[in-house]
Order: C-alpha cells, then structure tokens, then sequence
C-alpha cells in the first residue's frame, strides 16, 4: 500500500514531467524511516547499506525532489553540509547544535513563535521561510570540558 507521503512525491514527479522510478522510490522510503538530520552522503550510505544499487547523483538529485514536493527541509548546520529531516506532519522547530559532538536538539518555544511574529508584523516582511539555530556545547561535552 502506497503511504500519502508516497503519493504526494509521486504527484509531484510527475507535475515535473518526470517518471518515478524504483531507485527515486527506495531513496524515499528510506527517507521516510530515518528520524534524524540525514545528508546526502548519509541517505547515499544507507540506501546502499544492503545493495549497492543506487548512485550518488540519484541520491542527491532525490532529495532535492523530495525537498521541493514539500516532504523534506532543507537544514544547514556550523558544518555547511545541509542536511534533510521530515516536514509533513511536523511541528514547526528549531534546533541547538553542539558543536563539539554534532549533536542536534530540536525546540520549540510560543515565546519565539510569538517574536517572530511581531517582527514580521513590524516590517511588514511576509516570509517564505526560516530556520533558526543556536551553536554551543550540549550539556555532555560541558562537563566533559570541566573535568579537563
Ligand atoms: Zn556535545
Ligand atoms: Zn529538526
Ligand atoms: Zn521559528
């Protein structure tokens, strides 16, 4: 059975003119079931986990789709790699990135959403889109640091 993530990447594909094929579908699938902030070389390793099948150019160019179907964001840490996580049927996040580890942390916060608001408001700036992240040492690689 096709999941509704499934068919809007295929509405999609095709309103581009182009043809879903079984390698565009296994880079989605295998999308779908990571939680984490997956770049291209790692969907490309992962994909190709139990056979190597799957080109890196394919890989790329598929998450590019997944991201302009509305399936995927597009995340850019302190690392400049840009990394994918999931849109549809998230809540509206930011992240705190440690940058010692890599870990990433996602919040939310009313108080924010709320800023954010009033500042459009004040410029009467429509937005597109935003990410906002914090950089800094998570509470691990804090004590970690004290201890020397
Ligand atoms: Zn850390
Ligand atoms: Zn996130
Ligand atoms: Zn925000």
């Amino acid at each position: 059975m096709r999941s509704n993530e499934e068919q809007i990447f295929d509405e999609y594909i095709r309103s581009t003119g182009l043809r879903e094929t079984e390698q565009r579908k296994r880079v989605l699938k295998t999308f779908l079931a990571t939680t984490e902030h997956v770049s291209v070389e790692d969907m490309y390793r992962i994909v190709n986990e139990k056979s190597r099948k799957v080109g890196y150019a394919t890989v790329y160019r598929t998450m590019k789709l997944i991201a302009e179907s509305g399936l995927a964001v597009e995340v850019v840490f302190n690392d400049g790699i840009a990394r994918f996580e999931h849109r549809l049927g998230r809540k509206h996040h930011h992240h705190l990135v440690c940058t010692n580890c890599g870990k990433v942390i996602e919040f939310e916060s009313t108080a924010m959403d709320r800023g954010e608001q009033e500042v459009l408001a004040k410029y009467k700036f429509r937005q597109t889109s935003h990410h906002y992240e914090i950089f800094g040492f998570c509470r691990e690689c804090q004590s970690e640091s004290r201890d020397g």
